[in-house]
């Protein structure tokens, strides 16, 4: 079965952007915006910033400002699921406060991922160890936030518990994929994620394929190579939800640009992007948006 392909472009600002600065990109970014919301809605195409949470609440006032809200969404990186001693965590309940209104959640990006690899060398299929550094087994009540599959899950979870979109990421380091272990990643990384889960709550996802060797580093996968993990995704989808094609976006990530977005959009099933280092600059994330649209209608 298959649905009508809509585009989703989120801004990833990591820890990239100061308060004092996110009202700057949101006014530039909206007066180039403005005259291209047409095109946007005819595209059906979504667009969300991730500011670290520092600036959610500033990012939000500054939507509001600039007559933006409804057109720009607002995601929370890596909020954590318990509201209470957690030094330095942000919760999804805050980030669902109204002083802040994010409406999605960045779960499982591979820097969130990544500390549970360098943490002794665990391997991401060593279940058990994972769990009991992530803290999610009861015994260690200090979790590390270490975004395993176990805790993606559960980020996932509370994410749609409380109304928020997951953008929930997967992707292999490039010593998986010379291992020839991409496929297998992949399969982990979404089965670990969607465990669990109705059809209809997997139809409220996105999923972001960031292959980790291409995150920040000027190297994008081919449009082959993307569209190849995103075709896996989307069978992987089919088989836990029987939901139509199209339902749940799976957008790439990984130095995606202005001159490149459009290749990939063109893949069958690349719905879109998730950028880092292109969407700090509020003239060159509107371009990317812009030729992405553009490529598509
Ligand atoms: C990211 O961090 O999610 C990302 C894709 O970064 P970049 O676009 O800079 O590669």
């Amino acid at each position: 079965m298959e649905g009508v392909k809509k585009l989703f472009f989120g801004g990833n600002w990591k820890a990239a952007v100061r308060p004092s600065q996110t009202t700057g990109f949101f006014a530039k970014f909206a007066a180039g915006l403005r005259g291209h919301v047409y095109d946007l809605e005819m595209a059906g195409a979504r667009v969300v910033v991730a500011p670290p949470s520092a600036c959610l609440s500033v990012a939000r006032q500054a939507l509001v400002n600039e007559g933006l809200e409804g057109v720009v969404g607002l995601a929370v990186q890596d909020p954590w699921i318990a509201e209470g001693a957690y030094t330095g965590a942000t919760t999804f309940e805050m980030a669902q406060d109204p002083l802040v209104g994010a409406q999605y959640a960045l779960i499982g990006h591979s820097e969130t991922r990544e500390p549970h690899r360098i943490y002794g060398s665990i391997s991401v299929l060593d279940e058990t160890r994972l769990t009991e550094i992530s803290g999610l087994n009861g015994k260690n009540p200090r979790p590390f936030r270490i975004a395993t599959d176990a805790v993606v899950n559960r980020m996932t979870r509370k994410a749609l518990e409380v109304g928020m979109t997951p953008i929930v990421c997967v992707g292999e380091t490039l010593e998986e994929r010379e291992a020839g272990k991409t496929r297998q990643i992949i399969q982990y990384q979404m089965s670990g994620a969607l465990a669990g889960f109705t059809p209809e709550q997997i139809g409220k996802m996105i999923i972001a394929y960031e292959p980790v060797w291409a995150i920040g580093t000027g190297k994008t996968a081919s449009p082959e190579q993307a569209q190849e993990a995103h075709e896996q995704i989307a069978r992987i989808l089919m088989e836990h939800s029987h939901t139509a094609e199209n339902v749940v976006p799976i957008i790439y990530g990984g130095s995606m640009k202005p001159d490149n977005v459009a290749e990939l959009v063109h893949q069958r099933d690349i719905h879109g992007g998730l950028i880092g280092g292109a969407s700090l600059k509020p003239e060159v994330f509107l371009e990317l948006i812009l030729n992405g649209v553009r490529a598509f209608s």
